[in-house]
């Protein structure tokens, strides 16, 4: 039996679903940390012992996932990069490896506006680390000289198993993307336990499968202040919900907010948004897409995810203007009926969903 962290004990939510029959069905509901954050996992329509016994494996899983692609903690992805950094050909971690494939995919499509080799430029604004405390911002100078160095995944080649990077500024970084790809990793350790209903909920980024006994999962989109709900939607099948804003981590100096979430071609924290909403079958392309679109911002955003095969997108920028695209509009609840909100052109061509 596991015995790691564990927040709060299983909880058997009896919680009058119904199922074909009829008959009430529970919902298990559990939570741990990692990544850093509390995971939520609600599984219906399995038993009690079984669906505990999920929830300890998923943990288990989450702890190695957390260890291989911590960025600073050494590790799996801590000797990757010092090995990119010398620029010999190596074996990447196993680990690490399939990461690094997709990594260098959506960063390619996303213009590299989701740019996981630039981990110098995060450490250098104090976000890596396990505390985050007020500081003073990197010099200008400094944020110059990695700039200039121009880190992305096209530095790196792989053939196989092994990696050569031909860029000494390269450093990974999986902090858009991990979540994600750990999610999709235990949705389908969860689907090979035999399990047909859940959602695995990280910090508000979620996975959901099949249905809460027959009803769509309701999710609740996160205001952009960081506390509160901003709207509802409806999952259910197979969907990822995820969400990049900058309030999840930042820190104050002299009366400015710096938060977490940096634009590759200036340096700097991406301005223009406050945060992003995405909804696609895959939650590792739903986290890098929702931190490129947060990048590119109000005015780029439709043309990055048109670019990485985004369907649904809702971005509030700092003007507080939410917008979506037309099939987003259709599927979301805003709570407040006055939200200003500016529809987009459809995102696809083809889906007729997209329309206004
Ligand atoms: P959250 O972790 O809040 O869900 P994101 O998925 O947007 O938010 O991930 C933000 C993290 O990703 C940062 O803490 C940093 O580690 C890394 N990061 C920041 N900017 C970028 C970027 N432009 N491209 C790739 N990774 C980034
Ligand atoms: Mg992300």
């Amino acid at each position: 039996m596991t015995t790691a962290v564990r927040l709060a004990a299983p909880l058997l939510a009896m919680l009058l679903l119904l199922s074909a029959c009829d008959r009430p069905q529970p919902v298990y509901n559990s939570r741990f940390l990692t990544f850093g954050t509390l995971t939520d996992i609600s599984i219906v329509g399995v038993t009690h012992e079984r669906a505990m016994r999920a929830v300890e494996t998923l943990e288990d899983d989450f702890a190695i996932m957390n260890k291989a692609w911590h960025a600073w903690a050494p590790g799996p992805l801590t000797r990757t990069n010092n090995l990119l950094a010398e620029g010999v050909r190596f074996a990447v971690p196993p680990s690490v490896l399939t990461l690094m494939k997709k990594a260098k995919q959506l960063a390619r499509q996303s213009d590299n506006l989701f740019n996981p080799a630039v981990g110098r430029l995060i450490k250098l604004w104090g976000f890596q680390s396990d505390t985050l405390e007020d500081h003073r911002p990197p010099e200008k100078e400094a944020i110059e000289k990695l700039l200039a160095a121009h880190p992305t995944m096209d530095d790196i080649t792989i053939d196989g198993i092994h990696a050569q990077c031909s860029n000494p500024a390269v450093q990974l970084d999986f902090g858009a993307i991990g979540k994600g790809y750990g999610i999709d990793l235990a949705i389908e350790h969860l689907k090979e336990m035999g399990i047909q209903n859940a959602i695995v909920n990280s910090g508000g980024d979620l996975r959901a499968i099949g249905s809460r006994g027959g009803h769509p999962w309701r999710i609740a989109i996160r205001s952009p202040s960081g506390s509160g709900t901003l709207g509802f939607l409806y999952v259910s099948g197979d969907e990822s919900v995820f969400t990049s804003g900058n309030y999840e981590r930042n820190y104050l100096w002299e009366g400015k907010l710096y938060h977490h979430i940096i634009d590759p071609r200036t340096g700097y924290p991406a301005e223009g948004t406050r945060s992003v909403t995405v909804i696609h079958d895959n939650a590792t392309v739903a986290d890098a897409a929702a931190t490129a679109l947060f990048v590119a911002g109000p005015k780029d955003w439709h043309r990055i995810a048109r670019q990485m095969g985004i369907k649904y997108v809702l971005l509030i920028d700092t003007d507080n203007i939410v917008h979506m695209n037309p099939a987003m509009k259709k599927r979301v609840q805003l709570m407040d009926r006055n939200q200003p909100v500016e529809i987009s052109a459809p995102l696809t061509d083809t889906v007729t969903a997209d329309r206004p």
